[in-house]
């Protein structure tokens, strides 16, 4: 059972398509997982829709053609997808992975802790991290944005009990110290951006929505 979702305005965001590649990763591997936060995406899926209705009437801007093209673009998974199966990563996952746990590459981190980065623009970054069961990741703050996904496993910190399916987002208000729980590996997948990137984003992205 999930006890930890998505915030609405990373659900607005992401329906909005104004969240960098590596936050789009996370959310859809979220929402994949849990039909509480796809039912309040399909909500504002629809409140999106009434707003680019409403703007259409009021005529489009000269380049919202070419933006909207290239946010197609930037969202256009990757080309070479590799057959879904059942597994520890969901869809949206293995679709960046190219299949599941046994098709990534880990590299140790140090402290018994791997990661394998994936494949995302710019704007922020992806990693899968495996944290031996019982193994305490270093007690860290956050410059930016943090969203970790749990895929298997479970882990604890301040802010409580994370298992399969739930998402923590620490921000720069947080300082916690995950410690994976006794057993299986904990395999995360989690998303962090540049700070002053994100400082500026959560205002810009609910500004169309606020307007209603
Ligand atoms: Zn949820
Ligand atoms: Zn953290």
């Amino acid at each position: 059972m999930i006890r930890h979702h998505l915030t609405d305005s990373l659900l607005m965001a992401y329906s909005a398509g104004q969240l960098p590649e590596a936050h789009n990763l996370a959310v859809a591997t979220h929402v994949s997982l849990c039909d509480e936060c796809r039912a309040r995406m399909e909500s504002f899926d629809t409140l999106g829709g009434a707003v680019i209705d409403s703007v259409e009437g009021v005529g489009l801007s000269d380049d919202s053609l070419a933006a909207t093209l290239a946010r197609i673009r930037d969202a256009a998974p990757p080309a070479q997808r590799a057959p879904r199966k059942r597994g520890v990563f969901p869809g949206p996952l293995q679709d960046y992975v190219g299949g599941d746990l046994d098709a990534v590459r880990w590299r140790s981190i140090g402290g018994g802790v791997q990661q394998a980065i994936l494949p995302t623009t710019k704007q922020a970054s992806a990693r899968l991290l495996r944290i031996p069961g019982g193994t305490a990741v270093p007690d860290h703050g956050h410059r930016g944005l943090e969203l970790t996904l749990v895929l298997q496993g479970a882990f604890s910190d301040e802010d409580g009990h994370f298992g399969r399916g739930d998402i923590e987002i620490a921000d720069q208000q947080v300082n916690h110290t995950p410690t994976a729980e006794p057993g299986e590996d904990c395999i995360c997948l989690a998303v962090t951006d540049a700070p002053l990137r994100f400082n500026s984003l959560i205002p810009r992205l609910l500004q169309p929505f606020v307007r209603i």
